[in-house]
């Protein structure tokens, strides 16, 4: 089957009323092809993106502490993270983390604009580095004959690929929730072994296939919110990648008349093309359209598609280097420098924002060096608050919930104080001494006795519970229990 016709010839040609990039008139999906400009970003993302991919396919393979680097065990409810596991009970520590990177985001954003989609997203990184790739090799370049075909036994090759790619990809992305060894466990085994896991990994690698195969830079255009909340996060001295309209305008090919300079860089230009002279140095030639992965044209000024890539700058560098004008004519910069300001780099966010992330990061830095092992409360359980036993004490019924916060199980004792014990007091339980596993929380119950002249004439005693574990652990946690109003004798009452 021949599918030319819902795609584009690779060179991004929209018309000029054209409202979403990636979009036809007759509402059906216009197809980014973009061509690859090699240049000085493009080659330094190439190897950000290298060392990225490396380090994605390494980690679940480090061990910190005897524990991977990173392993979120959703099963667990564990979360370890460079050597510290975050248990559901951390929930400050945990909160402190998820603050601490939000506000990273938008200390970068502020600062670099939106560098991390255009240098360091897994979305552009595998996308732009390791999916296109593969398809320009097979397809050819965008607006080569071969790229207008797809279909037959090179579109077959190509997708298998793409599916050993997003094979790879999920078995990776699922070391992380699992681990290694309990990876390699499953691969090594039949899937009827593990059914649940293997339609986890199957249903990952078909996301991965239609994410990276079909839906592309939709999935930052439609699917990310970052790039929606960036015009609250940017201000008009980040750094974004900009068009000099000053220097660029009046654009245009029908000044290319009057010139000195040999131009090939227009689509199908013969080697003695015309030359140029015009006030503007954009030639229009839309090679900054073309190479764009999400089909914008950045003369349009700052738009939400753009991710910041810079594929745009190596284009048009190039054309500036064959035209011998200067570089940057598309370039990175600010909305305030395009616009004759100063560059700012100390404003208030930029101050705030370290400002603040510096103390929740010394706050989780403390949280984490003074966290306990274990955690321990007791309450009072539903039901009638007290009774009597055979034996005349007032008993109350309780429940601790004891948090093993450690990567071993634990024992937990439960005792009363040697004090509480020689005025008659006891803990009525099946055991006192309760294991539990790593970085579980358990329920216990247990009975409260006590003799019924320690209850104050408004029916109430305060006791306290010791609860210690085999790890370090030792509390002692204060109880009111509730009992019959205590009168004392009268005279009459009195022998
Ligand atoms: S690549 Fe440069 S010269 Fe060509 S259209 Fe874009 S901005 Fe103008
Ligand atoms: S406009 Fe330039 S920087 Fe923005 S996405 Fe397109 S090519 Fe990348």
């Amino acid at each position: 089957m021949d599918t030319t016709a819902k795609h584009n010839t690779g060179r991004n040609e929209l018309p000029a009323d054209r409202v979403l990039a990636t979009l036809n008139e007759d509402g059906s999906r216009h197809w980014i092809n973009p061509r690859c400009s090699p240049g000085r970003f493009l080659a330094a993302r190439r190897w950000t993106a290298y060392a990225l991919i490396a380090i994605f396919g390494v980690l679940p393979w480090i061990q910190i502490n005897g524990k991977p680097a990173i392993l979120l065990d959703i099963a667990a409810r564990r979360f370890t993270f460079f050597g510290v596991t975050f248990f559901p009970t951390d929930t400050l520590p945990l909160a402190l983390l998820i603050l601490a990177i939000f506000l990273t985001v938008f200390l970068v954003t502020a600062i670099a604009g939106r560098v991390w989609c255009g240098w360091a997203c897994p979305q552009t990184v595998y996308m732009e580095f390791l999916y296109r790739p593969i398809e320009r090799l097979i397809d050819g370049a965008p607006g080569s004959r071969r790229s207008q075909t797809r279909s037959g036994p090179r579109t077959v090759l190509k997708y298998i690929l793409f599916l050993l790619c997003s094979c790879y990809l999920a078995h990776t992305f699922l070391a992380y929730f699992v681990g290694v060894d309990q990876l390699w466990h499953w691969i090594g085994s039949s899937p009827a072994a593990h059914p649940t896991a293997f339609i986890v990994m199957a249903a990952t690698t078909a996301l991965m296939m239609f994410d990276f195969a079909f839906f592309r830079e939709q999935t930052c255009l439609v699917a990310c919110p970052y790039g929606r909340l960036q015009s609250v996060m940017l201000d008009k001295h980040s750094m974004i990648v900009t068009y000099d309209r000053a220097r660029g305008e009046p654009r245009g090919k029908k000044q290319l008349q009057h010139s000195d300079v040999a131009l090939r860089v227009l689509p199908g230009a013969a080697a003695d093309a015309p030359a140029r002279s015009t006030s503007g140095d954009c030639i229009d030639c839309r090679m900054c359209v073309t190479t764009c992965p999400t089909g914008i044209d950045i003369r349009d000024g700052l738009q939400m598609e753009c991710i910041g890539c810079a594929q745009c700058i190596d284009a048009c560098d190039t054309v500036m280097d064959k035209l011998h004008r200067p570089r940057g004519l598309v370039r990175y910069s600010s909305r305030a420098v395009m616009e004759g300001q100063a560059k700012h780099l100390i404003r208030p966010r930029t101050v705030l924002y370290p400002i603040i992330i510096a103390g929740l990061v010394a706050a989780l830095a403390f949280v984490i060096s003074s966290r306990s092992t274990g955690e321990a409360a007791v309450l009072p359980r539903q039901g009638a608050p007290f009774y009597t036993l055979p034996t005349g004490e007032v008993a109350n019924q309780v429940r601790l919930r004891l948090v093993n916060r450690t990567d071993e199980p634990s024992t937990f004792t439960i005792t009363l104080s040697d004090d509480a014990a020689s005025s008659g007091q006891r803990l009525i339980a099946d055991t006192t001494s309760i294991d539990i596993p790593a970085g579980q929380t358990i329920n216990h119950g247990l009975i409260l006795a006590a003799p019924a002249s320690l209850f104050s004439s408004r029916g109430r005693f305060d006791t306290t519970v010791t609860i210690t574990d085999s790890r370090g652990f030792s509390t002692s946690l204060p109880f009111r229990m509730l009992g019959p109003a205590h009168r004392e004798p009268t005279k009459e009452q009195t022998p």
